[in-house]
């Protein structure tokens, strides 16, 4: 029987009322298997772990991400699988981080969670629940046919590193706007097996680090100066992330060019990073980006935001050259982005 490592971080998945019935928080990992005995008979070994003081996952910090990577590495020989249950809120953010700290990976780590508590009469968490152990378990000649982290949410399966959170009401929470779903369940789960990820590593490591000194400066029309030298001149800052317009574009005013370069040549990494869901970043297409390409702003491609920060913090904390840093960031390392 393949073994899988099931664990729970906290999140809707498992909350219950507080006592004063107003909202709701985290409870434990025995209440939530208790809901669903199906489990049982899918033929695989369940392990479970909890972190010891389950959270909402808009509590998430990087230390959390170090804290999965690490019971991942060290349980990653004896398990076939990891299905890591977790709130919808920061769950993108979660599966991106981890896809960067686990390289090399050969087995699959499924993260799902749901919209409706697992003991509510609507709730879709079962289904998330049960399907997602059954990914986990999937082999064909004794080989697991998913290989790297995936978001499984109502009916489909996504490239972690690729989705983002869209709604906070439809049980169809995700979407994965550039990438096509890897997997769908309906009567049969169908793969999508030509988009799955396989590594170019061949060795499993775990690289649990990442430096959160970055920010994210997103445009609007009308921003002020004073709002962009705040955010530039953050102290200790090592990343910046430009939320701009369309394919890439922002103003062009002297003053707004002017501090962005002056930040660049102070050692600024600064990360250009579209608005739009859908579609890539091009810097050069319109003279409104042309001028960023010119000051040494980085074209993040079609990164979603999630993968953006993630890959930042995680290529910052390994303190690399500032031009590996710069070739990691434009390269597609683990099936986040669509390079050029
Ligand atoms: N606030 C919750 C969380 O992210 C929402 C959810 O689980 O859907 O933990």
């Amino acid at each position: 029987m393949k073994r899988i490592l099931i664990i729970y971080t906290g999140g809707t998945i498992g909350m219950v009322e507080s006592d004063d019935g107003e909202t709701l928080v985290p409870f434990d990992l025995d209440h939530i298997m208790a809901q669903i005995p199906e489990l049982g008979k899918l033929h695989l070994q369940l392990e479970s772990y909890s972190l010891p003081k389950p959270i909402d996952s808009s509590d998430m910090r990087p230390e959390h991400w170090c804290t999965l990577t690490e019971i991942i590495a060290s349980n990653y020989a004896d398990m076939d699988g990891f299905l890591i249950l977790h709130g919808s809120d920061t769950l993108a953010y979660t599966a991106s981080a981890l896809s960067f700290a686990l390289a090399g990976l050969r087995k699959p780590v499924i993260l799902t969670g749901s919209q409706l508590p697992i003991g509510m009469i609507r709730t879709d968490a079962r289904e998330n629940f049960i399907t997602a152990v059954e990914l986990a378990g999937m082999h064909i000649n004794n080989e697991p046919i998913i290989q790297e982290v995936a978001i499984y949410f109502e009916y489909k399966l996504y490239r972690g590193n690729r989705t983002m959170k869209v709604s906070a009401e439809a049980f169809e929470a995700f979407e994965s706007p550039n990438y096509p779903v890897l997997a769908e369940a309906g009567v049969h789960i169908d793969l999508n097996k030509k988009n799955l990820w396989r590594s170019p590593f061949d060795l499993f490591t775990a690289k649990p680090k990442f430096d959160s000194n970055i920010g994210v400066l997103t445009m609007f029309p009308g921003i002020q100066k004073a709002q962009v030298d705040a955010i530039l001149n953050v102290h200790g800052q090592k990343g910046l992330i430009l939320q701009t317009f369309g394919s890439g574009n922002a103003t062009r005013e002297p003053w707004f060019i002017e501090s962005i370069e002056s930040a660049i040549e102070r050692g600024l990494i600064v990360l250009n990073l579209s608005q739009c869901d859908k579609g890539a970043v091009e810097q050069g297409k319109y003279q409104t980006s042309a001028a960023l390409k010119r000051i040494g702003v980085i074209g993040g491609a079609d990164l979603t935001l999630e993968a953006g920060i993630t890959k930042l913090m995680f290529l910052l904390a390994h303190e690399l050259d500032p031009d590996i840093l710069k070739e990691e960031l434009t390269s597609n390392l683990r099936g986040e982005l669509t390079e050029s």
